[in-house]
């Protein structure tokens, strides 16, 4: 523990984000650059907890060793605490800028005070790391002579590779898309998470002897079966790229689009520059509904107003969260809370207000006299919940509305895997249609064949991912040699954001 009074002394203090108007004009990244007394300061105020909840409970998935860093931070000891950071988290880099951080709402301290700046501290150790060159490329030792072939390049499937490497297999990695990086590439935008980032990662691992194919579609234009054969083991990390769709009047007219297929052409074009020519939608001048919370639904505001869209409104299907946790909703739970996030800040810089809308159901897309979207009717709801203590939703009568809109984006979250490579060789999937296998062993139905990531357990998080890729890497080593030095995955018990219905 650096202070022991350091929680007394110290207010909670984030590091700022860039001011929402400067920040609406580029697609850099919204952070600054943290002073090291600040996080010092921060780091201080992390009281050593016996039980550190933080770092299991319903805390961190990866079972980071919070505690450990934030008293290295407070020592000036960075190089350490990078050290200490790493042995349980890959990337920490990417969790550190894009983790809604379940283990502050876990922090003890939180009990009666705002909790420790977790996430900060993570960022920066990692951001120092880089910057210091502290993280440099290494490669195994001893090669084990085994092969493993991983389908899918997203936070699963790259923590997989990693910890596989490191203890000697050959590892390639399979992705349909053009780069590396699952949702880290396209997805998440470039003003959460850098593409350097990501690329600089993806690097380090090349430098380290790991394999990556782009273009390589399995169940497509490469054969699974062949993959199985060629392979000692295989790995999906395929990811839920299933959106949930919303299948109302007019739904195939031009102007409706779901939000992967506007935020992945965005960072084609913009941030990488491809010419997408008309594959790019633009929300330049146009007003603008985003149906769907969560962070796809932030991406999407945050994107459509650096694009210069005319309006903007956010519709959400439930009721406002509250401002405190509800009685349901006690410490350690993650906080079910109402939060400004980086597009919401942007929204209300840009056009004087938040952009959410809440109790929303969308009802009729509407279109003009030449067959455009001009926008959309809804109607309020109101939700009750029965003696059993289930919730029903019921439509008010005479609160149907009419919004203008040229572009409407479906952020309503994913329905789990696309089906084609199950189908391909057999897998079993569950009843919501993830790939079969239990959490801790990875393991299908089909022999040397594992899966991990939001293809098995449904959308989630990027730590989560990372927790599933650790965890299988383990499996398909001990699967390989008999027994694994790499750790079982963490078994933290879950968190209420990643299974909200809409986010
Ligand atoms: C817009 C958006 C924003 C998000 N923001 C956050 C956030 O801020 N914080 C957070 O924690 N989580 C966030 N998430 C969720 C998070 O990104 C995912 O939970 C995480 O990326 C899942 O990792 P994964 O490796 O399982 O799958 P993915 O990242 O989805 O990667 C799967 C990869 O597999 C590839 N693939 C699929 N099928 C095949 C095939 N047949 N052959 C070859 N390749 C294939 C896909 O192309 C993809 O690249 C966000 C999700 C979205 C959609
Ligand atoms: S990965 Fe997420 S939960 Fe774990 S320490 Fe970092 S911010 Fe917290």
């Amino acid at each position: 523990m650096g202070k022991p009074t350091g929680f007394k002394e110290f207010d909670r203090k984030k590091v700022p984000w860039r001011l929402p108007v400067v920040r609406i004009n580029d697609y850099d990244e919204i952070y600054t650059e943290p002073r090291v007394d600040h996080l010092r300061e921060q780091g201080a105020r992390c009281m050593d907890c016996g039980v550190p909840f933080c770092q299991s409970s319903t805390g961190c998935p990866i079972d980071n060793l919070i505690p450990e860093w934030n008293d290295l931070v407070y020592n000036n000891r960075w190089k350490e605490a990078s050290e200490r950071l790493h042995k349980t988290n890959n990337f920490p880099e990417f969790t550190g800028r894009t983790c809604p951080a379940p283990c502050e709402g876990a922090c003890v301290l939180g009990i009666t005070d705002p909790p420790v700046t977790i996430k900060n501290i993570e960022n920066a150790i990692v951001d120092r790391a880089w910057a210091e060159g502290w993280i440099t490329p290494q490669p195994p030792e001893n090669r084990s002579g085994k092969k493993v072939a991983i389908i899918g390049s997203g936070p699963a499937g790259l923590a997989a590779a990693d910890q596989l490497n490191q203890v000697g297999h050959e590892v390639t990695v399979y992705e349909r898309a053009d780069r590396i990086g699952g949702l880290l590439q396209y997805g998440i935008p470039n003003m959460k998470l850098s593409k350097e980032a990501v690329q600089r990662r993806v690097d380090k691992m090349t430098d380290e002897g790991i394999h990556f194919v782009t273009g390589a579609d399995v169940g497509n234009n490469v054969d699974p079966k062949q993959l199985r054969d060629d392979f000692d083991a295989l790995l999906l990390a395929c990811g839920a790229t299933k959106p949930r769709d919303l299948p109302i009047p007019n739904r195939n007219v031009d102007g409706v689009r779901f939000a992967m297929e506007f935020l992945t052409a965005n960072t084609q074009q913009i941030v990488h520059g491809d010419s997408l020519g008309d594959g790019f939608i633009s929300a330049e001048g146009k007003d603008v509904i985003v149906i769907g919370g969560g962070d796809t639904g932030t991406d999407c505001i945050g994107t459509s107003i650096r694009h210069g869209c005319r309006s903007l409104v956010n519709f959400e299907l439930l009721p406002k969260p509250p401002e405190q946790r509800a009685e349901d909703n006690p410490w350690p739970e993650w906080p079910r809370v109402f939060r400004v996030d980086y597009g919401h800040e942007e929204a209300e810089a840009k056009f004087g207000r938040d952009p959410r809308e809440y109790q929303i159901l969308s009802k009729e897309f509407l279109l003009d006299d030449q067959g455009n979207l001009r926008g959309i009717k809804t109607v309020e709801v109101r939700w009750t919940k029965n003696k059993a203590g289930a919730w029903s939703m019921e439509e008010i009568d005479g609160s149907e509305k009419e919004w203008p809109a040229q572009l409407i984006l479906l952020a309503m979250g994913f329905l789990g895997p696309e089906q084609y490579v199950a189908e391909a060789i057999g897998l079993e999937v569950d009843p919501r249609s993830n790939f079969q296998a239990s959490h801790g062993k990875f393991a299908t139905n089909i022999d040397g064949v594992f899966a991990a990531g939001d293809c098995r357990r449904g959308q989630s998080l990027v730590v989560w991912a990372i927790n599933e890729g650790r965890g299988a890497a383990r499996s398909i080593d001990i699967y390989l040699q008999g027994s694994s030095n790499l750790p079982a995955p963490g078994v933290t018990m879950g968190t209420a954001m990643e299974v909200s219905p809409i986010s």
